[in-house]
């Protein structure tokens, strides 16, 4: 084929809306976002808690990728990863981090603003024939969308691994479902010394027990199984 990056640029110059506002660039999700979106919040509502794994296993992918790009490509010695969840009452705010191997601008438009696998129709048709369990949708390869389960407004704060000194640049994308923005955002501070992606979950008002640090650690203790870092939940200071 022509490449992905090759076409990818073209099809994001063709979302992007040319609107600027406080949170950068605005640019239109793929239409077919839009969809699994609306199937997701439709669907799921019952079954909300598996946003958390979603993000959590995204999360530790993460962690796998910056690992492999360091013995693969001869890139810098991983620091050690882990993931940090943790919550903020009074903003009513839920943070994932993890220190691994990052976005760049472009990986943030394509990861967050597409479906990158052909798996929408699939997800669709599967669920309309009551076949697949809607807990399935990290099958699909859209699983990070499940955020808006129980967030209105979600922010992404990513650093690349693998960006080299000139492009150690932290973007910052957001959303609030209709489309998202993206901007630099240079005064992130992230656990990660490296790399790193903190994505800062707003709870909806029918979402607020995620702020409990006890559902959490129930939930992580049965999501950890099948992760190989460790998790760390930092209960709110009272
Ligand atoms: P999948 O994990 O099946 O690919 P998702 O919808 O869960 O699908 O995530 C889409 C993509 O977004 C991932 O493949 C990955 O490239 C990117 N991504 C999501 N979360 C992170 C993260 N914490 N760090 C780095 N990349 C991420
Ligand atoms: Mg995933």
């Amino acid at each position: 084929g022509l490449g992905r990056a090759a076409g990818f640029s073209s099809q994001a110059a063709a979302e992007a809306t040319g609107e600027v506002g406080a949170d950068g660039e605005v640019f239109e999700f793929q239409a077919e976002v839009g969809r699994v979106m609306d199937i997701i919040v439709n669907s799921l509502y019952s079954n909300k808690d598996v946003f958390l794994r979603e993000l959590v296993s995204n999360a530790a992918d993460a962690c796998d990728k910056k690992r492999f790009l360091a013995l693969t490509e001869g890139e810098a010695e991983p620091e050690p990863m882990n993931l940090r969840i943790s919550t903020d009452k009074d903003a009513r705010t839920l943070t994932i981090e993890d220190n691994g191997v990052g976005m760049l601008k472009e990986e943030l438009q394509e990861n967050l603003g597409r479906i990158a696998r052909s798996g929408t129709a699939n997800f669709v048709k599967e669920l309309n024939s009551g076949e697949a369990d809607v807990s399935l949708i990290g099958q699909f390869g859209v699983g990070f969308y499940s955020a808006f389960l129980v967030a209105n407004k979600l922010e992404v704060y990513s650093r690349s691994f693998k960006a080299t000194p000139e492009e150690q640049k932290t973007w910052k994308w957001s959303s609030t479902g209709g489309s998202y923005s993206l901007k630099e955002a240079p005064d992130t501070e992230f656990f990660g010394k490296q790399s790193g992606t903190k994505i800062v979950l707003h709870l909806r008002e029918e979402a607020q027990e995620y702020l409990d640090s006890g559902k959490l650690s129930d939930l992580l203790k049965k999501y950890s199984e099948f992760i190989t870092f460790p998790i760390e939940l930092f209960n709110e200071k009272v």
